[in-house]
């Protein structure tokens, strides 16, 4: 890609949520926290090859990492950053922020964060909440996460969802607290016919056909004039994972449906925009983010 040509449309985000096979939230219900250490680790090739598609393509990237994951693959990390690419935080073992008060938060916040920073000699500014469980419930997380000095957040999916969601939000960058400059970067939903679609990957663009979320990135660029975000997970290009027999058949099926053709989709993905990293994004998107208090800063 010629690099003096001037992007089509805003630059969109591109996210990587690092975490195993074995940490996604479908399956927390059948394997207990304490087993992960005993589990086929993949985490480590399925980055790789992520990293070598990223290289190929020239873009750059955003990796939200759990805690657990930079404790353990401290090497990875490094590759990661040297690739030129941002390492975020993804917290800690995968919680969800609205099963944490307010404390456990906190902690968990700041053990992610050390882990990552000695792993990868990156600062960390970025954070993704697991399944983007920051919601009306538990909008006192953007005041923790201001305390300890980040400068953006990406976790909230704007739409209503059977596992996640707040419907309320608005679908693009946010300000949440008065007295802080915490940019909230919603992950990306199109409309159609009034309703709001989660159309930024998971499930959704690995289930429906390519043409779908290419539509919706195009409606979100082009109508909208705003940068899209996208997150994809290791585990997604890996069909070779162990399969968990013992799951939910909703949740294989979301599990495992196209594992086979994600990473031929995601090339062309790559391909068809243009792609940065999410603390770039923030940083050209504060200047008109929403003033949108879901808190007062009481700090
Ligand atoms: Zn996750």
């Amino acid at each position: 890609m010629d690099s003096a040509t001037p992007p089509l449309g805003p630059m969109n985000g591109l996210s990587v949520d690092v975490e195993d096979w074995f940490q996604v939230g479908a399956f927390e219900t059948v394997i207990d926290r304490g087993s992960w250490d005993g589990l086929a680790d993949r985490v480590d090739r399925n980055c790789n090859e992520i990293l070598e598609l990223f290289d190929r393509a020239g873009v750059s990237a955003t990796f939200f990492t759990l805690g657990w994951v930079a404790q353990r693959h401290g090497a990875l990390l490094r590759r990661i950053a040297d690739a030129g690419h941002e390492v975020a935080s993804h917290g800690w073992d995968h919680a969800r922020v609205f099963r944490m008060d307010r404390k456990d938060f906190a902690e968990d916040l700041a053990k992610s964060r050390k882990a990552l920073e000695d792993a990868c000699g990156q600062r960390i500014t970025g954070y993704r909440a697991p399944s983007f469980s920051i919601d009306h419930r538990t909008s006192w997380a953007y005041i923790e996460l201001a305390e300890q000095g980040y400068a953006y957040s990406s976790s909230v999916a704007p739409i209503s969802h059977d596992h996640y969601g707040w419907s309320e939000a608005p679908r693009f960058a946010f300000k949440p607290l008065a007295g802080s400059d915490l940019v909230e970067i919603p992950v990306t939903t199109a409309e159609l016919a009034g309703k709001r679609l989660a159309a930024g990957g998971g499930g959704f663009f690995r289930v429906l056909p390519y043409g779908f979320s290419r539509w919706a990135i195009r409606q979100v660029n082009r109508r909208d004039g705003r940068p899209a975000v996208f997150y994809f997970h290791p585990w997604e290009i890996d069909p070779d994972q162990p399969r968990v027999q013992n799951a939910p058949l909703k949740s294989k099926l979301r599990h495992y449906t196209n594992l086979r053709v994600m990473a031929d989709k995601l090339k062309m993905l790559i391909l068809d925009f243009e792609w940065g990293r999410m603390d770039e994004l923030a940083a050209r998107e504060a200047p008109r983010a929403l003033e949108y208090r879901a808190v007062e800063l009481t700090a």
